[in-house]
Formats: structure tokens, C-alpha cells, sequence
């Protein structure tokens, strides 16, 4: 019996890392079954396992241990069914665009909620530093500004001049780190810029993206230097799926809920209810307008019954 980390999933096998750094081919066996998750694909990268080595040279998947978090994709709209796409982050990095696209502050606060939720931390890379105007300066300055306060670790970065990636890739070091981001925001080009000897791949990610739903059940980790993995699956639908309360939405806020403590009532949704230290902290400019408006907005996806991932 042996331990070890999945690092790849095809899709019919899985590539595990033992405790002794060998590299072995894995399978599961037929009637194998993880105990209250319904998923066509019972195993992620980023799972812990404990294998069985047979004659062959591969071995078979025994067990597997808790995750402390996990990543979903759902399979359809249509399905209930989801995949698991990894496990065991340890954090997350979104990479963000001021413009060429622009991310908007509404996608990235709904995706820091989502990772609050979940509990993966989250750091923001902005993107594309080298075509900025003076004016998407500022405004890159004052978002970073604005998502530092809260808590949130900020990069700036070129993937294509390379600057600003030392600095990153040292935050990599020791941790299972999952990149997102909107496509077209430069995840592929920076991945590659990460990486040690350029085994990615810019065309290979869109490929995923085209080829549809079943190819993107398969993902891997690409080790990085000091010890790291980096995990980068397209389109992933968030951390899991939300059927939380009104009250409970700005508890992913992080300064809406240090905030909330000091509003009148316990379970107040900082919209129309008197006394709430939310909406005058909004109004004095101790919190931001735009984070605000990110918080009513996925109140307001919630009641229409939209609000199920992130985004
Ligand atoms: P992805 O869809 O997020 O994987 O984005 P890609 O890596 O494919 O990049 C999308 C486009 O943005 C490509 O034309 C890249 O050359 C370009 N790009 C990526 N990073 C940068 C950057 O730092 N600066 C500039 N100016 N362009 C970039
Ligand atoms: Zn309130």
C-alpha cells in the first residue's frame, strides 16, 4: 500500500504522485464509490489516494483521503450531475483585465464570494500592465487599491513582457494553486510564462474550450518550481454550488460582514432595513460603491432563482 498525490486525470486513468516521487499509472476499479458525491468522475486531480500496486507495474486506487475543498463543474444545465474538476486547493489566482477585455468588478467580486465560500484564497493578477492608458492606470491603481484593503493580495503583470512574473511565481511555491480568469485576459500566455521548460500549450486551452463538454473532465497539475503545482481548467462554474440565504450573501463580502456587526438587526440584508451600518458605511465611502452594488447584485440574481454558481 502506497500514497500519493493525482496529478492527471484522463478520463479513464490517473497519473499519481507517490510519496517517493514515483509516477504511477492508476485506475479504479469498477465498483469503487466515494461516499456522498454524485459525479461521473468519483476522482480529481488534487486528491490524496492511497494505491494498490499490481504486477503490471500499475496500480490500483484504494481509497481516497477528505478533501478540505474541491472545485465542480456542472455537467449541463440540463443535469444535476457534476464533475469534479480539483481538489485540495490551497489558492486560487484570478487573472484580471482593466481592459482588452475588461473584467468587470461585478465578475470579480462574485468570484472572490464564491472562493469565500469555499474558503480558497484568492489574489488577483491584473494583466496586460504594458498597454494601459494613463487613464486604465488609474483605474488599475484604484482597484488594486480598493482589493488590497479588503484583503485581497494584488500582481501586476505583463505575461507578455515577462515582468512582474518572478514576483508571482515565488507565490507559487509550496502550493496547489488553480489559475481562472475570463477567457481572452492572457491565462494561456502567462501559464507559459510560468512554467519551466514551456510545455504549455496557448493553442491547446482554447482547443478544450471548443471541443465541448467531455473533454473538459480531464485536467492536470504542471509542477512548477519550489514544490508547486498550478491547476488551469477552462470554464469552471465556481466552488460548488450556492442555496444560501439572503443573510448569509454579504458573509462572503468580507468587509460587508466585519461591517454587519454593528447593524441593528442580526440578520439584516443591508438593503432596506433601518439601522444598518452597511448602507452608511456605502454612503460615507468606507465601503466601496462597486462592491456594494456586486453584493445587491447577486441578492437580486438570487431572488429570480439565477444565482447558482458564481459565474
Ligand atoms: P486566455 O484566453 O486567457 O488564455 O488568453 P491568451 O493567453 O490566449 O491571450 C489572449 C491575447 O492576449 C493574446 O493575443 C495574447 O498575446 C494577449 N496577451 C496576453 N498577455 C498579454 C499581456 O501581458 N500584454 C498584452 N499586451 N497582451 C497580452
Ligand atoms: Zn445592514
Amino acid at each position: 500500500m502506497n500514497k500519493g498525490l493525482v496529478i492527471k486525470n484522463t478520463g479513464s486513468w490517473y497519473l499519481v504522485k507517490t510519496e517517493d516521487n514515483q509516477l504511477i499509472e492508476c485506475k479504479i476499479k469498477g465498483n469503487f464509490r466515494l461516499k456522498g458525491i454524485r459525479s461521473t468522475n468519483p476522482i480529481a486531480v488534487g486528491d490524496y489516494v492511497k494505491i494498490a500496486p499490481n504486477t503490471e507495474g500499475t496500480a490500483f486506487i484504494t481509497e481516497i483521503e477528505d478533501r478540505k475543498n474541491y472545485i465542480i463543474r456542472r455537467a449541463s444545465n440540463l443535469s444535476k450531475q457534476s464533475h469534479i474538476i480539483a481538489a485540495n486547493l490551497d489558492q486560487c489566482l484570478l487573472i484580471v483585465t482593466v481592459n482588452y477585455p475588461e473584467t468587470s468588478t461585478i465578475f470579480i467580486d462574485r468570484f472572490l464570494a464564491s472562493a469565500e465560500a469555499y474558503r480558497v484564497p484568492v489574489s488577483l493578477v491584473f494583466n496586460k500592465v504594458d498597454r494601459y492608458t494613463e487613464e486604465e492606470q488609474h483605474y488599475l491603481e484604484a482597484l488594486i487599491n480598493l482589493y488590497t484593503h479588503i484583503g485581497y493580495p494584488c500582481y501586476r503583470v505583463s505575461a507578455l513582457n515577462q515582468t512582474g512574473i518572478q514576483e508571482l511565481k515565488e507565490s507559487l511555491a509550496g502550493k496547489v494553486t488553480l489559475f481562472s480568469g475570463h477567457s481572452g485576459v492572457g491565462k494561456s500566455t502567462l501559464i507559459n510564462a510560468i512554467l519551466p521548460d514551456q510545455q504549455l500549450r496557448t493553442g491547446e486551452i482554447s482547443e478544450y474550450h471548443n471541443k465541448g463538454m467531455h473533454t473538459t473532465t480531464f485536467s492536470e497539475m504542471f509542477p512548477v518550481e519550489g514544490d508547486g503545482y498550478i491547476i488551469d481548467t477552462p470554464g469552471i462554474k465556481g466552488f460548488g454550488t450556492f442555496d444560501m440565504k439572503d443573510e448569509e450573501v454579504g458573509h462572503y463580502f468580507k468587509e460587508i460582514f466585519e461591517m454587519s456587526a454593528q447593524c441593528k438587526y442580526g440578520n439584516c440584508t443591508h438593503r432596506h432595513e433601518p439601522g444598518c451600518a452597511v448602507r452608511e458605511a456605502v454612503e460615507k465611502h468606507y465601503i466601496s460603491e462597486s462592491r456594494y452594488t456586486s453584493y445587491l447584485n447577486i441578492l437580486e440574481d438570487k431572488e429570480e432563482g439565477k444565482y447558482r454558481s458564481a459565474y
